[in-house]
């Protein structure tokens, strides 16, 4: 069995969805698990609503949720004819859900109302493309993965409940394969005990794949994306980033933890655990070859850059001239967990820590003003953060001609470096 995680850029529009379909086509007779993100921006669109409707702005929030319900009503007409109204039954019930919330006024914390709403942008696309691959017989099984992955209430940032989840993972699936090949599902989101939708985190689909894989003990995951496959820069930034071919489990934690977007940073675990290889191919063209992540030892890889934006050096200093020892730091790595802050990159000194992290507002406040009970709090802001594995020498100082370098961090592995925009 394998599993395929389709993002929202490979299902933003009636063509993409058709092209998603002639990939899944090439695979008939074959045991898939589908996990499908929301389609295109939904999931930025629906956190509109959410803050609208969080603000007390209801019609405003109702408005914007018009849009989305008729974008997808728009591209479920355009793409279906005999299960056309199956589909938008299907789809007005969850518009239903939605819009009761939207009535109330909301009692409370804002994470909850966002996964209550953000949660419907999956269970629109899949049940749009589930009709549809019915339709054009590719017989297959949709699920509201809320009834399978059973999470705590970390509203915006779910836990898996592994034990309840495999087992209904587990169930969910001999039921399936009882009468189909495949089974459509959503990525990013789950439920928790009390039936109250939750969300794994942005970009959590990948990771719904992984849990998904490992459970069910699949023979493969593959990440269709549109792009070729896993670069060593952002194609965007640095025109001349090249392909990598293959990866190693532990390559991919680590650029995953120096910020490269490449995939959710919590997806290699449990296929690592499982030594289930990853494909990242690109929907655009299957037949090129993209990468394969995988536990096997992979030699000569090119210098891997990833840029951080936004990034804030915080100072703190001793008050009293103390050294910045053992009880200091575990104080300070105390304030991290409770604000829920991760740093990039930590300088220690004798009297003083530097701390990288991203500049996020109201996270920087809180940190800053739990961090000032204990230290003299400097901040430094409009930063970027470069990091590059396997570097070399020369690339380093191409890459900072004329830029005014704060700090520089150096492993054998690892270069990274602080500088002013
Ligand atoms: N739709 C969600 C997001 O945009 C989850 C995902 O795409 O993986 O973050
Ligand atoms: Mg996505």
């Amino acid at each position: 069995m394998k599993v395929f995680k389709f993002g929202g850029a490979s299902v933003n529009s009636v063509e993409r969805i058709k092209n998603l379909t002639g990939i899944v086509k090439q695979y008939q007779g074959e045991q898939l698990v589908i996990i499908i993100s929301a389609m295109g921006k939904t999931t930025n669109a629906l956190e509109k609503v959410v803050e609208a409707f969080y603000a007390g702005k209801k019609e405003e929030a109702l408005q914007l949720f018009e849009i989305i319900k008729n974008q997808h009503l728009t591209t479920a007409k355009y793409l279906l004819v005999t299960h056309y109204n199956a589909c938008a039954a299907q789809l007005n019930d969850f518009f239903t859900e939605v819009e009761w919330l939207l009535h109330d006024k909301p009692v409370r914390e804002f994470d909850y109302y966002y996964d209550q709403v953000v949660c419907a942008g999956e269970l629109l696309s899949t049940c749009i493309i589930s009709h549809y691959l019915n339709q054009e017989k590719i017989p297959n099984q949709w699920a509201d993965v809320r009834d399978i992955i059973r999470t705590d209430d970390h509203f915006r940032d779910a836990g898996i409940d592994w034990h309840y989840t495999t087992e209904k993972a587990t169930q969910c699936w001999a039921s399936v394969t009882a009468s189909h090949n495949i089974l459509i599902t959503q990525g990013f989101i789950g439920s928790t005990d009390e039936n109250e939708s939750t969300t794994l985190g942005r970009e959590g689909s990948d990771y719904t794949a992984a849990l998904f894989a490992n459970i069910l003990n699949a023979e493969s995951v593959t990440i269709w994306k549109d792009v070729e496959g896993v670069m060593n820069a952002d194609p965007k930034k640095f025109p001349d980033a090249q392909l990598i071919s293959e990866l190693n489990f532990n390559e991919v934690i680590e650029m995953a933890f120096y910020g490269a977007q490449v995939i959710h940073p919590k997806t290699i675990k449990p296929l690592q655990n499982k030594g289930i290889p990853m494909y990242v191919k690109c929907f655009l063209d299957p037949s090129l070859p993209g990468t394969v992540i995988h536990k096997k030892n992979v030699k000569n890889l090119p210098p891997i850059i990833v840029v951080k934006e936004n990034q804030l050096l915080v100072h703190l200093n001793s008050r009293d001239f103390s050294f910045m020892g053992e009880a200091p730091m575990q104080q300070l790595y105390s304030i991290f967990a409770e604000a829920r802050v991760r740093p990039n990159l930590i300088q220690t000194g004798a009297i003083g820590v530097q701390i990288c992290m991203d500049d996020k507002q109201d996270k920087t406040e809180q940190f800053a003003s739990m961090a000032s009970t204990l230290f003299d709090v400097q901040l430094e802001k409009n930063l970027q953060l470069l990091t590059i594995r396997h570097y070399n020498e020369p690339l380093v100082a191409t890459m900072l001609e004329g830029k005014e370098v704060i700090l520089t961090q150096k492993t054998k592995e690892t270069v990274q470096i602080i500088f002013k925009i």
